[in-house]
């Protein structure tokens, strides 16, 4: 089944060209009836815990900005166009835009409906907010299943990477006592020598989870606050290390040489780790956290980002620009500043949220 389906349980208008203009007619009514029963289902099969439900209520609220300001930008455009040529496409290429999604997948998405438009003659309202609908969804389907991070049987290295101010330690703590609460022994390591507050600020926080820290003083060579971390972890057998680095793009040579010598230290003494490098981005910056990703890819290999601040943006729409144009799995999102205002990234739910308002 595909996710549309699972998402909206609906028929894709792709299966059958015939079926698009009889569909047409069903839309309308789908939207809370259907949606509900998704949920319900989506909720027995495989999500019966409770903290599930409070991940999707906080996700429904985080959501909500973007939720508000991507479907108000295209129900406006929906409900004002008149005919479907060229300036229609034009307006519907920067309402894409506009909603965050970016300007690669905004052409294609364009030029995809272009064709369908033209062969299905699905030139109604209904008709092109269902396709629309569809071929987003569809674009993501690959990418947005493959988010959980990873766990290894022994120690979990996991090193963090981003620019001041985005999230970066706050996410840690908040995942530091995550771990500690799952019953894992869980060491941090402050590897952003560069500010004596980054170091205060990740003590602040394995105070407040209750984990260990290794901490270097200000001006120390990172990588061996790394090494010290490392040691101890494998020594006294904890389950997971979370690494907090500097995050100085504006000097990216530097930073480049630091990432490369924490991480050859990490694999001379584990030489499957770091098994997850996760880059914390800040959702409220729109454009400047796809640059942000784009940049942070040339330094390092990124296995997975962190979206912090979804609670406070109405530029959610980005998550669709990182997978899809950048191929990074959206692994974590930010949805508060409380230690618990952390969850994993739920494809389904994020997409469930956004479109919900447009169906
Ligand atoms: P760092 O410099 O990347 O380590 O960023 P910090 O962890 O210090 O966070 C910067 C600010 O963002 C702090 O005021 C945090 O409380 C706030 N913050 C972090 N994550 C979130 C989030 O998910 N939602 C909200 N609303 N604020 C957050």
């Amino acid at each position: 089944m595909g996710l549309f389906d699972r998402l909206f349980g609906k028929k894709s208008a792709d299966d059958d060209e015939a079926s698009i203009s009889s569909a047409l007619a069903e839309i309308a009514p789908i939207s809370e009836a259907v949606l509900e029963n998704v949920t319900s289902e989506n909720e027995v099969e495989e999500t019966p815990a409770d903290e599930s439900v409070i991940t999707e209520e906080k996700y429904e609220q985080s959501l909500e900005k973007t939720r508000q300001t991507f479907g108000e930008r295209f129900n406006h455009f929906l409900a004002n166009f008149r005919r479907v040529d060229e300036e229609f496409f034009e307006e519907l290429e920067e309402t894409l835009i506009l909603s965050d999604v970016g300007v690669q997948l905004a052409g294609e998405l364009t030029e995809e409906l272009r064709q369908e438009a033209r062969l299905a003659n699905a030139k109604s309202q209904d008709a092109l907010r269902q396709i629309i609908i569809e071929k987003m969804v569809d674009k993501f389907e690959a990418e947005t299943l493959s988010s959980a991070l990873t766990e290894a049987d022994g120690l979990t290295v996991m090193l963090f990477i981003g620019v001041n101010g985005v999230g970066k330690t706050t996410t840690i703590g908040k995942l530091a006592a995550r771990y500690h609460n799952a019953g894992k022994k869980v060491l941090l390591a402050a590897a952003d020598t560069f500010r004596a507050g980054a170091i205060n600020q990740l003590k602040e926080w394995a105070a407040r989870a209750s984990v260990d820290i290794v901490a270097g003083k200000e001006g120390e060579d990172p990588a061996s606050v790394v090494f010290t971390a490392l040691a101890k972890a494998k020594a006294e057998k904890y389950d997971f290390l979370l690494i907090d680095t500097a995050g100085r793009l504006q000097n990216k040579e530097n930073l480049m040489k630091e990432l490369e010598k924490i991480g050859r230290i990490i694999k001379r003494e584990l030489p499957d780790a770091p098994h997850e490098t996760l880059l914390a981005l800040d959702a409220t910056t729109g454009q400047n956290a796809v640059q942000q990703a784009r940049d942070f890819t040339k330094v390092a290999p990124i296995s997975g980002v962190i979206l912090t601040k979804l609670d406070g943006s109405a530029r959610g729409g980005i998550v669709l620009q990182i997978i899809q144009s950048l191929k990074i799995p959206v692994k974590l999102v930010g949805l508060g500043e409380k230690i618990d205002d952390l969850a994993d990234f739920d494809g389904d739910a994020f997409m469930r949220g956004l479109f919900e308002k447009l169906l």
